[in-house]
């Protein structure tokens, strides 16, 4: 694929109408471009039958259109199914498939590595290599899509999360959870985004998308003002600055005073929530006056916790509570009207949970491109 041409998809439909104008081209041929690109999934611009000869040939001389190539696919017994995407540059993202009884959520990455450290967090744990291009972040959706498609077609339904009493099953929602931290890759993130949700494009509700991060206030604030309205998820993981610097290094730069101060004035749109994730650890954050605590520092803030017991890994200074600790800390979160669920992270098996993706090493070697 030569370099020096950019990438189709990483345009917005917005800048494409730019690019588009600046060629000499109609602007319903931005319309054109992206029916065939979103709608279509066609491979080359050769492809894209409405649209005259000469620009089809114009298009392929400015642009590069290319595709996910899936190396691995590995399934869990629960379900859940993790998808390695090679890059072009020989590095590789993970995204994790997670059937629910009434949905189908999609966890993408945003970042090769992540330079943000978290001690808990196995993909922090091995450092940051680069970021994602907004094409790449889109691309997982539309290779896990095609992944879908064709498990359908095939008849590849031992385990049925493809397909749903005779109906093909679509992601429901997408989640930004995978490897990296979205708001450190901002722009490229807000891109894909926005191709994500727009209508023409992949046209998921902005509802269905939720964006989490470790707290980086002044682009929790920039999300805000981008008018890209989906749902906020901040990974808390702490009461105390003491605990929280210890365990996430954006802490000293961003304390919880003023990362929920930057929740209280992000704007929620009716009926919608943030989700604070909380990673409990043995003995460093599971007590019941960290659940005091907790209800006192979220107070006012239309929200709900996701209680997540770590997924340990080897090597890991950190121990998962017992079952008993994480339900009383639930129940004292419930006992002050807060909506506290246990999430059980889901394809442990595989290495597909919380914090548990990581570039394989030998990504290359297991290369099934063509
Ligand atoms: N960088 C973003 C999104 C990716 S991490 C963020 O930090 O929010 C997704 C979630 O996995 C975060 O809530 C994180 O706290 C959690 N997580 C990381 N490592 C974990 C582990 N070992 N066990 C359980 N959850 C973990
Ligand atoms: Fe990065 Fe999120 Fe892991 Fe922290 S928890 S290291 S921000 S991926």
């Amino acid at each position: 694929m030569t370099s020096s041409k950019t990438n189709i998809k990483s345009y917005t439909y917005d800048e494409l109408v730019t690019r588009f104008a600046e060629m000499g081209l109609k602007k319903y041929r931005a319309s054109q471009a992206f029916e065939w690109i979103y709608k279509n999934r066609v491979r080359s611009f050769y492809e894209m039958t409405n649209i005259s000869k000469s620009e089809r040939g114009m298009l392929d001389a400015n642009f590069s259109l290319t595709f996910p190539v899936i190396l691995r696919r590995e399934d869990s017994h629960d379900g859940t199914k993790k998808f390695l995407f090679g890059l072009e540059d020989d590095h590789a993202v993970e995204s994790v498939l997670i059937p629910d009884e009434d949905r189908l959520t999609l966890c993408i990455s945003s970042q090769v590595g992540c330079a943000q450290g978290c001690r808990f967090c196995l993909t922090g744990r091995g450092g940051f290599r680069r970021n994602l291009a907004a094409y790449e972040i889109v691309d997982q959706v539309l290779g896990v899509e095609d992944f879908l498609e064709s498990a359908t077609s095939v008849e590849d339904r031992e385990d049925g999360p493809a397909h749903d009493g005779g109906r093909q099953r679509y992601i429901t929602n997408i989640v930004l959870m995978g490897m990296g931290e979205p708001l450190a890759n901002f722009a490229s993130v807000l891109e894909a985004l926005k191709i994500i949700t727009a209508e023409k494009g992949l046209g998921f509700s902005p509802r269905r998308v939720t964006l989490s991060t470790d707290g980086l206030v002044p682009e929790i604030d920039k999300l805000a003002k981008s008018g890209v309205k989906v749902n906020l998820a901040v990974s808390l993981n702490a009461t105390t600055d003491d605990v929280r610097d210890r365990i996430m290094p954006v802490n000293r730069r961003y304390p919880i005073k003023e990362l929920l101060a930057a929740c209280r004035r992000y704007p929620l749109e009716p009926r919608r929530r943030i989700t604070f994730e909380y990673v409990m650890l043995r003995d460093v954050n599971d007590t019941e006056n960290d659940a005091l605590r907790l209800a006192q520092l979220l107070r006012g803030i239309r929200c709900k916790v996701n209680l997540i017991p770590f997924n340990p890994f080897p090597g890991s200074d950190f121990g998962r509570p017992d079952d008993a600790v994480v339900e009383r800390f639930q129940k004292t979160l419930a006992d002050r009207h807060y909506t506290a669920l246990v999430r059980e992270s889901r394809g442990r098996d595989i290495s597909a949970a919380c914090g548990q993706l990581r570039e394989q090493e030998d990504a290359t070697d297991a290369t099934v491109r063509d």
